[in-house]
């Protein structure tokens, strides 16, 4: 797998647990989040509880002022009591989804309406026995204005007076104050009454004392009645109502406390799982840093010191890290081309240095042949002067003494052989001064070349007049050479410029110098008869002519001495020309 996808890889793994532990996070927070919302509605159904546990006992309390007094204005207070607690019932029954809550609240539903309905039979029974006791109030009125008058003064009537006085007294006392021994005496008194008037003929009295002794049973039940309703089934039904309100709130409390735990335990997971992840990313980071570093920092390492061995010259067995499909292998693929190329260039180097020594072999024979060609030279010309010269003299001698004697043939044999005899001696004169150029010369001096021009020119005047030639020069430069052989050149590049001139054309030379990063140039420019370019190469070799003797006079040897006179002074030579038009030689002259 190449080091890129390895990265990338890597990374992908440490965003992708990232991502999981975002999600996880994110559910996490959902999850507080909603436990958070359950704990709010929750915490808005509790305070419902307390409002209903409040108006339980508001409803307790009106109805017990209600039993004490009977007055209609708390009887109203009571059933806005009731409505109130209906209301919140209502409001709680939406909330409540807890099966064991819901049974309490049904509960609760179920004994708010037996309260309600005894307290509604309570109250039937409370206002029949206000309407009795107004009755009765009534009646013991009439029966006592009946009582007062009777005309009867007897000790019975006043007997009876009394007995219904104090009936009428324990009656109202049981009102005030249910006490069934006082009603036991009024009714005890009330017969007593009753009995003492027997005989009386008052018919309204015995009536109305019927009617009040009917009255006031009726009370006395009516009491009864919502005595027991009120301190009986009220009281239980409230006690039941307290207490289930209390379960309901001790249930809603839990409750309460349940989901807060679930907060509390959700929002630990969540760090716990945050906490984890984040080392789990952190480790992760740090095992994929670290293998990846591994994986590439150690090879490049040490594909680097290859390079630096390679490119030092040093000689490496194995490549380190090749047959790697990844970058690293192809950085050992580029070492192993650079270390065959290496190998190459070494064995290139290797036959260039065998090259080098055979043409330095080749050189130094050539030099020696040189060398042994000119000593040859040298003593051949030399030692040919000696008996040419004698040649040369008898020649002469037999011309003039036989001149005219051995017949006009031998004349002229004899003229042949002298022309020969000095023509040799001009051939090996010239091939001695060729062999003597650069032989036992002086150490190169300053060479004024105006000055050396000068004087070839006094030594051409008289061609020069007899042509009336014109010889132009720019500044020409002092330089370090050997005069003798400058003045060699300038002589012989100038007077070859007067031989080949045009004779239809005035002559003209310029010669003129230029400097250069070795040297100078100098160049010889006329209006000649100019040579064909394929003759370049061929009039720098010693006898090597264009023209006949009977054209031009001349060895051949000029420009062979001038182009090795060059190279005495680290230059060449070398020409341009355009025949018919003229020519320039150009001489160089190096660093000596
Ligand atoms: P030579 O003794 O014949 O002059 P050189 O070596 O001096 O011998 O010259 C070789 C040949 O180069 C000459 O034969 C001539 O044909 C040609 N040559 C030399 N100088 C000039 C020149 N300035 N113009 C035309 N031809 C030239």
């Amino acid at each position: 797998m190449s080091i890129a996808s390895r990265i990338l890889l890597g990374f992908g793994l440490v965003i992708g647990l990232i991502a999981v532990l975002g999600f996880f996070q994110y559910r996490g927070i959902s999850e507080t989040a909603r436990g958070f919302e359950r704990f709010r509605t929750h915490s808005e159904m509790q305070g419902r509880v307390h409002t209903l546990d409040r108006q339980v006992l508001e409803l307790q309390r009106n109805v017990l002022i209600f039993t004490a007094t009977g007055h209609e204005a708390v009887l109203s207070r009571v059933e806005a009591s009731d409505a109130g607690i209906r209301e919140t019932l209502d409001a709680l029954a939406a909330r409540v989804t807890n099966a064991e809550q819901r049974a309490l609240y049904e509960r609760l539903v179920s004994f708010r309406d037996t309260y309600m309905e005894a307290f509604g039979r309570l109250a039937e029974d409370r206002f029949r026995r206000d309407a009795l006791l107004a009755r009765a109030r009534e009646l013991a009125t009439e029966i006592g204005h009946r009582l007062e008058g009777l005309s009867d003064s007897s000790p019975r009537v006043l007997a009876a007076r009394a007995a219904f006085s104090r009936a009428d007294r324990e009656l109202m006392s049981y009102v005030d104050r249910p006490d069934s021994v006082a009603a036991r005496t009024a009714k005890q008194n009330l017969r007593a009454a009753e009995g003492d008037l027997e005989g009386i003929a008052d018919a309204a009295l015995h009536a109305a004392l019927q009617e009040y002794d009917r009255t006031s049973l009726q009370m006395v039940q009516a009491i009864r009645g919502y005595l027991f309703l009120a301190n009986v089934v009220l009281a239980g039904q409230a006690a039941e109502l307290d207490y289930n309100t209390g379960e309901f709130r001790a249930g809603s409390r839990a409750q309460e406390q349940a989901l807060l735990q679930a907060v509390a335990q959700s929002a630990q997971r969540s760090r716990t799982v945050a906490v984890t992840g984040a080392l789990g990313a952190l480790v992760l980071g740090m095992l994929v840093a670290v293998s990846i570093g591994r994986s590439i920092a150690g090879p490049i390492e040490r594909i680097t010191e290859t390079f630096v061995d390679l490119a030092e010259g040093r000689a490496v067995e194995q490549i380190p890290g090749i047959g790697r499909v990844d970058e690293i292998g192809d950085m050992a693929s580029a070492a192993q081309v650079f270390k065959e190329r290496n190998q190459q260039t070494e064995e290139l180097l290797e036959v260039a240095k065998g090259r080098e020594a055979r043409l330095e072999t080749q050189r130094m024979e050539l030099e020696r042949a040189n060398e042994e060609l000119e000593q040859f030279a040298y003593v051949a010309s030399h030692d040919l002067q000696e008996p040419l010269r004698m040649v040369g003299n008898y020649v002469q001698l037999l011309g003039e003494e036989f001149d005219g004697k051995l017949g006009d043939e031998a004349d002229e044999y004899i003229r042949f052989a002298s022309q020969g005899a000095h023509r040799m001696q001009v051939l090996i004169n010239e091939l001695l001064d060729l062999s003597r150029v650069g032989r036992g010369e002086q150490a190169p001096t300053e060479v004024d070349t105006a000055g050396v021009l000068a004087s070839v020119e006094r030594d051409l005047s008289a061609r020069l007049e007899a042509i009336a030639g014109r010889v132009r020069s720019g500044a020409l430069p002092t330089l370090r050479g050997y005069p003798g052989q400058l003045h060699r050149v300038f002589q012989n590049l100038m007077s070859n410029a007067i031989k080949y001139r045009r004779p239809d054309v005035p002559f003209e030379l310029a010669i003129d110098a230029e400097r250069t990063d070795a040297g100078w140039i100098f160049s010889f420019r006329d209006n000649g008869i100019g040579i064909e370019p394929r003759h370049y190469d061929r009039i720098f070799k010693i006898f090597q002519r264009l023209h006949s003797r009977s054209e031009y006079e001349g060895s051949g040897m000029g420009l062979a001495i001038v182009r090795k006179i060059a190279e005495q002074h680290r230059g060449r030579v070398w020409l341009e020309s355009t025949p018919g038009e003229g020519t320039t030689f150009f001489f160089e002259v190096g660093e000596l």
